[in-house]
């Protein structure tokens, strides 16, 4: 494995899987550049390294080649952040000649990658009547041809750089599969690099105490990084909808609360795990409940556990945010996944919007403060604050499933 930072690009064609994966309006114009600007450090150091770029992302979830999700419609951003022409190979697979001809300080980016059924290794087509077998043939057959596919990839370069976090947890052929083409010429880029880093430092030797906050909708997604936290942690403070089916477990009252009856089970071996452990749990004793799931509801404070029918309860309330106020001031890392409540909705958005406040004063006393996950990262990006806590993760289901103590094939493919 090799460091970007010192590796020698001069002469070199480099390969980089990047994250072009940005929304488009109707009119093919990018809404939010994020990941495209992500990704600039990583190449401009390839060219000012003295090397070439061959740089291949995916696009959305085409099922083929479709022309709304050609990255045609993004090479004018790439050009302005690069402030270097880009040339484009309309078939990523048929761009030896044009990776040929690449000369020092050129670039240039493949089509989606995903055009192929071969990156994400998966069959197409497949009637919906199907039997086993002939499933069986097909994913056997695009695994065949999925080698040819990453050969011819690797072909185009002396080496691989994989700077795509967003889809670390996939083995696909352009963020894992490539990568043992070049045994002694693979690196991560810089957005990789810091994600691991951010990741390591809570996961691996964290300042403490250390505290997580995870809020979501369900237990069921989020039992696996709860059990690996637990772990882990010094304190856990739990919140959003998932609250609700602990305070069920507890023999309380939730009303229209969302609730999973058949969770609770592992609900009461979270509890009964972090008294073994010594994991201090903290949830909201009291909450907003509505009236109706909506903006317009009627709304009141009530004690979590003892919530009326008819009523649901959709964000914490300000003495439970207070209390979550204290354990984070005290935390010297803190990790938080997931709102405190239905923050879509502005009423309910006051709790998941107070825990970004405290985070900025946790970070500006000192503490590590890492943000990652779709939902927590928008609260953050929407208060202002993204710059004034320690890390936003980029990566939604790649941290998710890294929180999870899963090793990501896109990392493990440099490493080993
Ligand atoms: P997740 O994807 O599991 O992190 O869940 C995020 C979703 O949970 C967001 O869409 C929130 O609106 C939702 N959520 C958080 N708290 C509640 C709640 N008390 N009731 C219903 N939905 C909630």
């Amino acid at each position: 494995m090799q460091n970007i930072s010192t590796y020698d690009f001069t002469g070199k064609k480099a390969i980089v899987r990047v994250d072009f994966n940005v929304p488009l309006d109707e009119n093919f114009r990018i809404t939010d550049d994020t990941r495209i600007r992500a990704a600039i450090p990583t190449l401009k150091k390839v060219l000012a390294g003295g090397g070439a770029l061959i740089v291949m992302s995916h696009l959305g979830r085409p099922k083929g080649v479709t022309g709304k999700f050609s990255l045609k419609h993004i090479i004018y951003r790439v050009e302005e952040l690069l402030g270097v022409k880009v040339q484009f190979a309309d078939d990523c697979q048929k761009a030896s000649e044009q990776a040929a001809a690449l000369k020092s300080g050129e670039v240039l980016l493949l089509e989606n990658l995903r055009f192929y059924a071969e990156e994400e290794g998966k069959p197409r087509g497949l009637a919906e009547d199907a039997t086993d077998e002939e499933k069986k043939a097909a994913k056997a057959a695009v695994k065949e041809s999925q080698k040819e596919f990453v050969k011819t990839l690797a072909s185009y370069a002396d080496c691989y750089i994989n700077d795509a976090f967003g889809t670390a947890h996939r083995a696909h052929a352009s963020t894992a599969l490539i990568a043992k083409y070049f045994p002694n010429d693979k690196m991560f880029g810089y957005v990789m690099e810091g994600e691991i880093k951010a990741i390591d430092q809570v996961l691996g030797n964290p300042a403490r105490p250390l505290t997580a906050i995870i809020g979501g909708a369900k237990v069921s997604s989020k039992i696996g990084i709860i059990e690996h936290l637990l772990d882990l942690v010094d304190n856990m403070i739990i919140g959003g909808g998932m609250v609700y089916t602990f305070a069920k477990a507890l023999g309380g009252t939730v009303g229209n609360s969302i609730c999973e009856p058949d969770q609770i089970d592992v609900a009461l071996n979270i509890l009964k795990k972090a008294e073994e452990k010594g994991v201090k749990l903290h949830f909201p004793k009291e909450v907003v409940i509505a009236d109706s799931f909506s903006n317009d509801a009627n709304t009141k404070i009530c004690a979590t556990n003892a919530i009326p029918e008819g009523w649901e309860g959709l964000d914490a309330a300000p003495s439970s945010i207070e209390d979550m106020r204290k354990v984070l001031l005290e935390s010297k890392t803190i990790l938080w996944n997931g709102p405190v409540g239905a923050f879509e909705m502005p009423k309910f958005a006051v709790g998941t919007n107070d825990i970004a406040k405290t985070l900025v004063e946790a970070t500006s006393k000192g503490a590590f403060t890492l943000v990652g996950g779709g939902d927590s990262v928008a609260a953050v990006t929407q208060m202002g604050c993204a710059d004034k806590v320690s890390y936003v993760s980029t990566g939604g289901g790649a941290m998710l499933e890294y929180l999870e103590g899963i090793e990501l094939p896109g990392i493990k493919a440099i490493r080993e």
